[in-house]
């Protein structure tokens, strides 16, 4: 048998991912899966009673074309719906509707990774059942028919980490472009890997694995597999082609059942939609949809690295943070001096993210006062020492900086000493009492804001 070494790992990936629309992919039920009432979000479509008939949600349809814009892929001019013939009870039509040979994107590519596809489809209804032994199971039809997108990439992934850092690329892409909340753990982002091994040149046996429910079972189930295979096959024995699961607590993956191969789905055009022309609808024009697209996270990366000089640890920190990112792109106009944004940059990531670190409870501070701190120590009147217990007052208190920030130490230094020449003299002539009354007056002509212990040092300095 091959030695470890000479053997290849393959990953291609399928990701599923929950559009946000007011309503669902077919119908005009509420698009909510996670309601707290199971099967209050339903009507006679998704609940797949005889006799109904879609229609196609343009919402979800314009989300699939800009995600597959911002990837560079192409965007088909004609589309269709087909029927992926299966049964389940969660889909009580006995067919989910997909898109088979007309995806409504081709091609693209993200992190590096080349993409085969991404398409349209409507999520199915969820089954719960009961933990006890003969116990019913029930079906909450809440997510039947919400729409669903899902990319496949091309089996080129060759490691656990690429995997990984292209699924969480993807949902900040998503996120950026707000066609899905793309939440893992709530199922809002689901992502299936492709996995096998082989020697260079030949083909593997394909292990899809499933129910991955975060970043790191995805990186693990596949770090799992490589071993596992590796093990089948030095056996001398054969991979055999299925469907595994994950098994989060074991921290293993398991068999669930042999593969269907596509041809079992009976694929064929759902005769109840209409077959879409892209180019006759003008909302859909690639020039209409690329005026829709936000500025896309390795575009915002670029900005940073070259406009501010930020280092890329700290340029991940906030692309990857919506929300910090967003006080961050706030605070930038408020600043007095473009080179004081990778300043602002330091105190954020080192001091204001320590502190909400620390106390769940804390909020990010006002951009405008925040800004203040910045100016001032950017503008050299205040120092390092002096903007941190600024910025710890301003996160932790709320102390706006007009209270805290407006003690210029330097002009009350300045001021003292020119105001008690006598006692500045008794201190030269060696009385160390002389300081301290000197420090006293500071802390009063700073209202006591001041920290004593920098008041101090800048007065001997000074001195
Ligand atoms: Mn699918």
């Amino acid at each position: 048998m091959a030695e470890n070494s000479e053997l290849v790992l393959t990953i291609g990936l399928e990701v599923h991912a929950e559009l946000k629309t007011a309503t669902k992919m077919f119908c005009r039920s509420k698009n909510d899966p996670d309601a707290p009432k199971p099967n209050i979000n339903i009507c006679p479509v998704c609940l797949a009673h005889p006799g109904t008939l879609p229609t196609i949600n343009k919402k979800a349809v314009e989300h699939v074309l800009r995600v597959g814009l911002a990837l560079g892929g192409k965007l088909a001019d004609y589309t269709e719906f087909d029927r992926k013939n299966y049964f389940y009870p969660d889909i009580p039509k006995g067919y989910q509707i997909s898109q088979y040979q007309f995806p409504l994107v081709s091609g693209g590519k993200l992190n590096g990774v080349e993409l085969t596809r991404i398409h349209l489809e409507e999520d199915t209804a969820r089954n719960q059942h009961s933990d006890e032994k003969d116990g019913e199971s029930l079906v909450d039809f809440n997510r039947a028919g919400v729409p669903l997108m899902e990319l496949v990439t091309e089996p080129v992934i060759t490691s656990a980490k690429q995997a990984g850092d292209f699924a969480r690329e993807f949902q900040l892409l998503l996120r950026y472009l707000d066609v899905s909340e793309a939440n893992m753990e709530k199922g809002e982002m689901r992502v299936e890997a492709n996995i096998s091994i082989a020697k260079p040149g030949e083909r593997g046996t394909k292990v899809e694995v499933k129910n991955l429910n975060s970043f790191r079972s995805v990186e693990r189930a596949i770090e799992y597999e490589l071993v596992r295979q590796k093990e089948v096959l030095e056996s001398g024995e054969k991979v055999v082609q299925e469907t595994r699961g994950w098994d989060d607590a074991k921290q293993v993956t398991f068999s669930q059942r042999k593969k269907e191969s596509s041809h079992d789905y009976r694929y064929f055009p759902d005769p109840d939609l209409p077959k879409l022309k892209l180019s006759e609808i003008a909302e859909f024009s690639v020039e209409n949809l690329t005026k829709t697209l936000p500025e896309l996270p390795t575009q915002k990366r670029e900005r940073y690295a070259r406009d501010y000089g930020i280092k890329s640890e700290d340029i991940e920190v906030f692309v990857s943070d919506l929300e910090l990112d967003e006080f961050f792109e706030k605070l930038i106009p408020e600043l007095e001096n473009k080179d004081f944004v990778v300043l602002a940059s330091n105190f954020i990531t080192n001091d204001v993210l320590g502190l909400l670190k620390k106390d769940s409870k804390l909020k990010l501070p006002d951009s405008g006062n925040f800004a203040k701190i910045v100016n001032l120590f950017g503008a050299k009147k205040i120092n390092s020492r002096q903007a941190k217990d600024q910025i710890k007052l301003l996160v932790e208190e709320g102390k706006t900086a007009e209270v805290t920030v407006a003690v210029d130490l330097t002009e009350i230094i300045e001021k003292i000493i020119t105001d008690n020449a006598k006692v500045v003299a008794d201190y030269k002539a060696g009385k160390a009492s002389a300081l301290q009354f000197l420090v006293g007056q500071g802390m009063k002509a700073s209202k006591g804001s001041a920290n004593p212990e920098v008041l101090q040092k800048m007065l001997v300095e000074k001195l």
